[in-house]
Protein backbone atom coordinates (compact mmCIF):
# COMPACT_ATOMS: atom_id res chain seq x y z
CA UNK A 1 0.00 0.00 0.00
CA UNK A 2 1.48 3.14 -1.05
CA UNK A 3 1.84 5.71 1.50
CA UNK A 4 -1.16 8.98 1.86
CA UNK A 5 -0.28 11.78 -0.06
CA UNK A 6 -1.23 15.06 1.79
CA UNK A 7 -1.06 16.67 -1.60
CA UNK A 8 -4.49 15.08 -3.07
CA UNK A 9 -7.19 16.77 -3.67
CA UNK A 10 -9.90 15.73 -0.96
CA UNK A 11 -6.58 16.51 1.69
CA UNK A 12 -7.15 20.35 0.40
CA UNK A 13 -10.65 20.19 0.35
CA UNK A 14 -10.16 19.30 4.05
CA UNK A 15 -8.10 21.89 4.66
CA UNK A 16 -10.13 24.48 3.16
CA UNK A 17 -7.67 25.84 0.26
CA UNK A 18 -9.84 24.20 -2.12
CA UNK A 19 -13.39 25.57 -2.25
CA UNK A 20 -17.04 22.35 -2.31
CA UNK A 21 -20.27 22.30 -2.04
CA UNK A 22 -20.86 20.73 1.42
CA UNK A 23 -23.87 18.70 1.96
CA UNK A 24 -23.25 17.71 5.17
CA UNK A 25 -20.15 18.24 8.24
CA UNK A 26 -19.40 16.97 11.67
CA UNK A 27 -16.46 15.59 13.73
CA UNK A 28 -15.65 12.37 11.31
CA UNK A 29 -16.81 13.29 7.92
CA UNK A 30 -17.23 15.63 4.97
CA UNK A 31 -19.79 15.45 2.58
CA UNK A 32 -19.58 17.58 -0.72
CA UNK A 33 -21.39 17.30 -4.61
CA UNK A 34 -19.27 15.42 -6.93
CA UNK A 35 -17.74 17.93 -9.38
CA UNK A 36 -18.79 15.81 -12.14
CA UNK A 37 -21.93 14.31 -11.00
CA UNK A 38 -23.04 11.40 -12.46
CA UNK A 39 -26.59 10.67 -11.23
CA UNK A 40 -29.50 13.38 -10.25
CA UNK A 41 -27.65 13.14 -6.51
CA UNK A 42 -24.04 12.47 -6.37
CA UNK A 43 -22.38 12.51 -2.86
CA UNK A 44 -19.35 12.44 -1.93
CA UNK A 45 -18.37 11.13 1.64
CA UNK A 46 -14.94 11.48 2.91
CA UNK A 47 -13.44 10.90 6.54
CA UNK A 48 -11.63 13.70 8.24
CA UNK A 49 -8.88 11.41 8.82
CA UNK A 50 -6.30 10.41 6.34
CA UNK A 51 -6.79 7.45 4.82
CA UNK A 52 -6.54 6.22 1.30
CA UNK A 53 -9.20 3.58 0.79
CA UNK A 54 -11.70 1.49 2.25
CA UNK A 55 -9.41 -1.13 3.17
CA UNK A 56 -6.55 1.53 4.75
CA UNK A 57 -9.67 2.75 6.95
CA UNK A 58 -10.97 -0.41 8.24
CA UNK A 59 -7.38 -1.32 9.39
CA UNK A 60 -6.05 1.34 11.04
CA UNK A 61 -9.82 3.89 11.89
CA UNK A 62 -10.25 3.82 15.68
CA UNK A 63 -13.94 2.37 16.00
CA UNK A 64 -15.40 5.78 17.14
CA UNK A 65 -14.64 7.23 13.68
CA UNK A 66 -15.34 3.93 11.93
CA UNK A 67 -18.74 4.39 13.88
CA UNK A 68 -18.92 8.26 13.07
CA UNK A 69 -18.42 8.00 9.25
CA UNK A 70 -20.86 5.57 8.73
CA UNK A 71 -23.23 7.56 10.67
CA UNK A 72 -22.59 10.40 8.71
CA UNK A 73 -23.37 8.04 5.51
CA UNK A 74 -26.73 7.28 7.67
CA UNK A 75 -27.82 11.06 8.31
CA UNK A 76 -26.58 12.34 4.83
CA UNK A 77 -29.44 9.39 2.94
CA UNK A 78 -32.05 10.94 5.45
CA UNK A 79 -30.80 14.92 4.56
CA UNK A 80 -31.27 13.52 1.30
CA UNK A 81 -34.44 11.58 1.55
CA UNK A 82 -32.79 8.59 -0.35
CA UNK A 83 -33.98 6.09 2.14
CA UNK A 84 -38.05 5.09 0.62
CA UNK A 85 -36.39 4.82 -3.10
CA UNK A 86 -32.83 3.61 -2.34
CA UNK A 87 -28.91 4.67 -3.24
CA UNK A 88 -26.05 2.82 -4.33
CA UNK A 89 -22.48 3.75 -2.41
CA UNK A 90 -19.44 2.95 -4.53
CA UNK A 91 -15.66 3.12 -2.96
CA UNK A 92 -13.66 2.60 -5.66
CA UNK A 93 -10.47 1.33 -4.83
CA UNK A 94 -7.00 1.13 -6.10
CA UNK A 95 -6.00 0.88 -9.99
CA UNK A 96 -8.27 -1.72 -10.68
CA UNK A 97 -10.94 0.02 -8.52
CA UNK A 98 -10.86 3.03 -10.42
CA UNK A 99 -9.76 5.03 -7.51
CA UNK A 100 -8.64 8.76 -8.87
CA UNK A 101 -8.00 10.34 -5.70
CA UNK A 102 -6.47 8.67 -2.63
CA UNK A 103 -8.46 9.92 -0.08
CA UNK A 104 -10.97 7.25 1.00
CA UNK A 105 -14.63 8.42 -0.18
CA UNK A 106 -17.34 6.88 -0.36
CA UNK A 107 -19.78 8.11 -3.52
CA UNK A 108 -23.73 7.73 -2.62
CA UNK A 109 -25.46 7.72 -5.95
CA UNK A 110 -29.42 8.38 -6.40
CA UNK A 111 -32.57 10.37 -7.69
CA UNK A 112 -32.75 7.49 -10.20
CA UNK A 113 -32.31 4.15 -11.03
CA UNK A 114 -28.77 3.41 -11.00
CA UNK A 115 -28.73 0.67 -13.33
CA UNK A 116 -26.43 -2.31 -13.53
CA UNK A 117 -23.60 -2.64 -10.86
CA UNK A 118 -21.01 -3.37 -13.65
CA UNK A 119 -20.79 -2.32 -17.05
P1 LIG B 1 -12.79 8.07 -7.68
O1 LIG B 1 -12.60 7.74 -9.12
O2 LIG B 1 -11.47 8.36 -7.01
O3 LIG B 1 -13.61 7.06 -6.95
O4 LIG B 1 -13.67 9.38 -7.63
C1 LIG B 1 -13.16 10.66 -7.50
C2 LIG B 1 -14.32 11.60 -7.69
O5 LIG B 1 -13.92 12.89 -7.28
C3 LIG B 1 -14.79 11.73 -9.15
O6 LIG B 1 -16.17 11.36 -9.22
C4 LIG B 1 -14.55 13.20 -9.47
O7 LIG B 1 -15.57 13.76 -10.29
C5 LIG B 1 -14.51 13.84 -8.11
N1 LIG B 1 -13.67 15.02 -8.01
C6 LIG B 1 -12.40 15.15 -8.45
N2 LIG B 1 -11.91 16.37 -8.14
C7 LIG B 1 -12.92 17.01 -7.49
C8 LIG B 1 -13.01 18.31 -6.91
O8 LIG B 1 -12.10 19.13 -6.93
N3 LIG B 1 -14.20 18.63 -6.32
C9 LIG B 1 -15.24 17.75 -6.26
N4 LIG B 1 -16.35 18.16 -5.66
N5 LIG B 1 -15.17 16.51 -6.80
C10 LIG B 1 -14.02 16.15 -7.40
Amino acid sequence: MHAYDDQNIFAKILRGEIPNDTVYEDDYALAFNDISPQAPVHVLVIPKGAYLSIDDFGERASAVEVHGFYAAISKIVDQLNLGEKGFRVIANTGHDGGQEVPHYHAHILGGRVIGPMVS
